[in-house]
C-alpha cells in the first residue's frame, strides 16, 4: 500500500478486519484474558478510540507473548501489516515509516500483531510540528497518596485556566494523570515545548514541596513529577480508550472533572468494567473538548 494518510476513511465501505489468529492465546496470564479478550474490547471501544487515534503517528506496545513476557514499543511500520498505513517523517538522522491508523480495519490489525496499547503523537501525520494539544503528565512519586494526584490535576486545571486554557483529564490506566488541554488553531512543538516546561517549573515554585519538573526519579519521592516532556515532536502519550499492559488490564479513561473525585486509582477502568462506562455514556466526557478554539498565552 502506497504511502498515504487520511484517504482510507473515505473509501465507500468499511475495510474489513484481519482474521484474528490465536485467539484464545493468554495475553493476561493473572486476569485470564486472551487475545479474544482484547480483540472483543477494542472492537466495542472502538468508536471512541479511533477519533483519539487516527491520522496521527503512534506508537504501539506489543506483547506477542503476552504482558508476563517481553513487550516493545514500536513506531515504526513493519512488513506484513497490510491496513497500518504510514507516514515518512524526518527523524534525527534520515527518515522513519511511522505507523498511523485511519481506521477500525487498521487498528485492528495492529491487535492481530499483538499490539495492546496506543500512544499517539500530539499531532497529526500530514502537520508532524504542529501540536494540537498540550499534555501535562502527573507522575507520582514513592509516597504520593490518590488524593494528592487529583490535587495535583485540578491545580492544573485552575492554572491553566488563568492562562486562558480549558482543560481536561483522564486516568492513565497506570499510576497517574494526564490534564490535556487542545490546541486550536494548533502551535509549532518549538513553542508548546518551552510552555509546557515553563508550566511545570512555575507549578514548582508555586509548591515545591510538592512537586518537581526534572525527571530524575531520586527528586520524587513524596513528589509528582510534573512530565511535561510529553510535549515535544515524536513524543506520546497514552490514547484515551487504550488498555495498558498491565496486570489487571487496566484502561486510560477519559473523566469528566465532577467525576474525578469517586475515581479511586489511576487503573480503576479495566478492560473488564470499562465497556459497561462505554454504554452508557451518551457523549465524550470531554464535552467541547474537539470544538474549542484557545491557544497558548505569551508567558
Ligand atoms: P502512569 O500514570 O503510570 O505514569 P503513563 O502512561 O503516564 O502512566 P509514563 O511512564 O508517565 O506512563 O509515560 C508517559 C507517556 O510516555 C506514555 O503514555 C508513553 O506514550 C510515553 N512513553 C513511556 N515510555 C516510553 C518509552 N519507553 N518509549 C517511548 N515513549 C514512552
Ligand atoms: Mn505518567
Ligand atoms: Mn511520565
Amino acid at each position: 500500500r502506497a504511502a498515504s494518510t487520511g484517504s482510507a476513511t473515505t473509501s465507500d465501505a468499511p475495510r474489513t478486519p484481519p482474521t484474528l489468529s490465536s485467539p484464545e492465546k493468554v495475553l493476561f496470564p493473572g486476569d485470564t484474558l486472551t487475545k479474544r479478550d482484547v480483540a472483543d474490547y477494542y472492537t466495542a471501544a472502538m468508536p471512541w478510540l479511533l477519533p483519539e487515534i487516527a491520522g496521527r503517528p503512534q506508537s504501539v506496545i506489543r506483547c506477542p507473548g503476552g504482558i508476563a513476557s517481553a513487550c516493545f514499543f514500536q513506531k515504526h511500520h513493519t512488513a506484513g501489516m497490510t491496513l497500518v498505513e504510514t507516514v515518512r517523517l524526518k527523524e534525527e538522522s534520515g527518515s522513519g515509516d511511522y505507523l498511523v491508523v485511519n481506521d477500525a480495519a487498521a487498528a485492528l490489525e495492529l491487535v492481530q500483531f499483538n499490539a495492546l496499547e496506543f500512544h499517539p503523537w500530539g499531532a497529526h501525520a500530514d502537520a508532524p510540528d504542529i501540536a494540537d494539544r498540550i499534555v501535562f503528565d502527573l507522575d507520582p512519586g514513592e509516597g504520593v497518596s490518590w488524593p494528592d494526584i487529583v490535587a495535583a490535576a485540578r491545580h492544573v486545571r485552575e492554572l491553566l485556566k488563568q492562562l486562558g486554557l480549558e482543560s481536561f483529564v483522564r486516568t492513565t490506566g497506570g499510576k497517574g494523570l494526564h490534564v490535556v488541554a487542545p490546541l486550536s488553531p494548533g502551535a509549532d512543538w518549538s513553542v508548546v515545548k518551552p510552555f509546557a516546561h515553563a508550566f511545570a517549573q512555575g507549578m514548582v515554585e508555586l509548591d515545591p514541596l510538592k512537586y518537581v519538573a526534572t525527571a530524575t526519579k531520586k527528586f520524587r519521592k513524596d513528589r509528582i513529577f510534573v512530565d511535561y516532556l510529553r510535549n515535544g515532536r515524536g513524543a506520546t502519550s497514552v490514547a484515551s480508550f487504550s488498555l495498558r499492559a498491565r496486570a489487571g488490564a487496566p484502561v486510560s479513561m477519559p473523566l469528566r472533572w465532577e467525576e474525578l473525585g469517586r475515581v479511586k486509582s489511576g487503573d480503576a477502568f479495566t478492560l473488564r468494567n470499562a465497556p459497561a462506562r462505554l454504554k452508557r455514556l451518551k457523549a465524550h466526557p470531554w464535552g467541547d473538548y474537539a470544538t474549542l478554539q484557545q491557544s497558548l498565552p505569551d508567558l
